[in-house]
């Protein structure tokens, strides 16, 4: 018998947590954080405590109670066992945006985690340059007893040691005990994406992750489409996040009037787009091009290129950080000694200002700063992330200049007020008018309606569960074998 339990991720968007259980072999699908749970309860200065985090966690429903999935140092010392056996086989990853992967932390790391070479590569940027720990995993609450004989605590960064990430390839199927994988690349806002159809011994299961057909790798969902209908699917599990919407742009219309707004531009042009979807990343890079001018990009994206081209699996999918139409911006780090007099300050000081994963970029044939920005505003275009809008003040853009808003719309009251601050900042600089509307050029990673029901109707299923979605009675229109589902319940599932 196979089983289906999901513990999140069902009538919400996000924090997909998906339980297949069949012949004692027990499969996760995407381990994910649920950003409206967490808003629920935490914020920017209330979150889990470090003491206690899993427990408060499960307490709050953002976790699962499942004994044998949790850390053993977190479950020994928060009061959830830990030295039972690992209870869960395996996780399959379908992509590295976090409400899909965000609480792999707190698994197990002997459980291996399956994904793609992109979103191991993704997952290791975040490792790198921020403070998240995905592919490795640093033991906390541990004891030792120090030189003067006395117990003390050990600092977790003294333990890390690597996670049981594996990467596969898209196609190739795989088998964990009797059930058979099989992860099919799929074009979403973020490289690497896998859809998934299981073969349980008597069952075939799809799960769409998320995906679009209206990216630049459309032929890629229509692949995955292709193979669910070959597969006599048994389930569908199909995500809705725009099943209320119609259709819109596309990811090659977010080229276009990008390119058209740059060429129309007679001074500096600055953007913002979500760095690690790369295919935007091409969008701006090919309308950049096409009015000849660089694209300066931070290090943070810089080095997540680099990633892609150092692996022989992914090299020459995007440009490589050293291309002749990017330019790698080097931000003034904490002393900000870029710009101050290197005889009275040393080489070795000016690297100090800047974390080991960018410093090789200092070297860069074409590393630039703010002071060859404010000298080359025609030809040049700017990303800059919302939280380094003061580098602004360095370089001061000359009238004429614009501004790119890549990425979506704000969509709750806290996201509006910090929409508010950054106007402030763009007004500032004669970015935007005083009428505070900037160049919104967007399209979701999400299909629509229409692309939905292409999804569900070519794929064959019997039976087709939404997730996540906030509207899944809208499946019924698309689909009579759609059945709305519960949190937490376990379902059974039969050829
Ligand atoms: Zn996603």
């Amino acid at each position: 018998m196979t089983k289906l339990t999901c513990f999140g991720g069902v009538s919400q968007i996000g924090g997909n947590k998906f339980l297949i259980e069949s012949n004692g072999t027990r499969i996760l699908m995407d381990f994910g954080m649920n950003f409206a749970e967490e808003g629920k309860f935490f914020d920017e200065y209330m979150g889990p405590r470090t003491c206690n985090s899993l427990a408060d966690m499960v307490e709050l429903g953002m976790l699962p109670k499942i004994e044998g999935l949790y850390r053993r140092d977190y479950a020994k010392h928060m009061g959830f066992g830990g030295n039972e056996d690992t209870s869960v086989d395996a996780v399959l990853l379908t992509h590295a945006h976090i409400d899909h992967c965000g609480y792999v932390n707190f698994l197990r790391p002997e459980i291996p985690v399956y994904c793609s070479d992109a979103s191991h590569a993704i997952l290791q940027s975040f490792d790198d340059t921020g403070t998240d720990q995905y592919l490795t995993f640093k033991e906390n609450f541990q004891v030792y007893e120090n030189r003067n004989g006395e117990m003390s605590r050990a600092r977790s960064d003294k333990t890390a040691r690597p996670r049981n990430v594996i990467p596969v390839s898209g196609g190739d199927s795989f088998s964990i005990d009797s059930i058979e994988v099989l992860p099919i690349p799929i074009d979403h806002s973020i490289p690497g994406m896998f859809g998934y159809i299981l073969h349980t011994p008597d069952a075939t299961i799809a799960n769409t992750g998320d995906l679009r057909l209206h990216g630049r790798r459309p032929d890629e969902t229509e692949g995955f489409i292709e193979q669910c209908s070959k597969s006599s699917l048994d389930l569908l599990m199909c995500e809705g996040t725009r099943i209320n919407k119609d259709p819109s742009y596309t990811e090659l219309d977010v080229e276009q009037m990008s390119s058209e707004i740059i060429s129309k531009t007679e001074n500096l042009v600055v953007c913002s787009y979500p760095i690690r979807d790369l295919d935007r990343f091409m969008s701006i890079y090919n309308a950049t091009k096409a009015s000849n001018r660089v694209l300066a990009i931070d290090t943070k994206q810089a080095y997540l290129l680099k990633l892609f081209n150092d692996n022989p699996a992914l090299h020459g999918m995007y440009p490589s950080p050293d291309d002749s139409s990017l330019r790698i911006f080097i931000h003034r780090g904490s002393w900000g000694l870029l710009d101050k007099d290197l005889d009275h300050f040393t080489q070795r000081q000016l690297l100090m200002d800047y974390k080991e994963w960018e410093k090789p970029f200092l070297d860069y044939h074409n590393a630039i700063d703010y002071r060859d920005v404010r000298k080359q505003q025609r030809e040049t275009v700017l990303y800059c992330s919302d939280f380094k809008l003061q580098q602004l003040i360095d370089i001061k853009p000359d009238a004429g200049a614009s501004y790119i808003r890549s990425s979506t719309e704000p969509f709750d009251i806290e996201m509006r007020l910090k929409s508010e601050l950054i106007k402030n900042w763009l007004e500032h600089f004669g970015l935007i008018s005083n009428d505070r509307s900037w160049h919104q050029i967007h399209v979701s990673g999400h299909g629509d309606r229409e692309q939905i029901a292409k999804v569900v109707a070519g794929s064959n299923a019997k039976k087709v569960f939404p997730i996540h979605t906030e509207h899944p009675e809208m499946f019924q229109g698309i689909s009579e074998n759609a059945v709305t589902i519960t949190e937490n319940k376990t379902y059974e599932v039969s050829k």
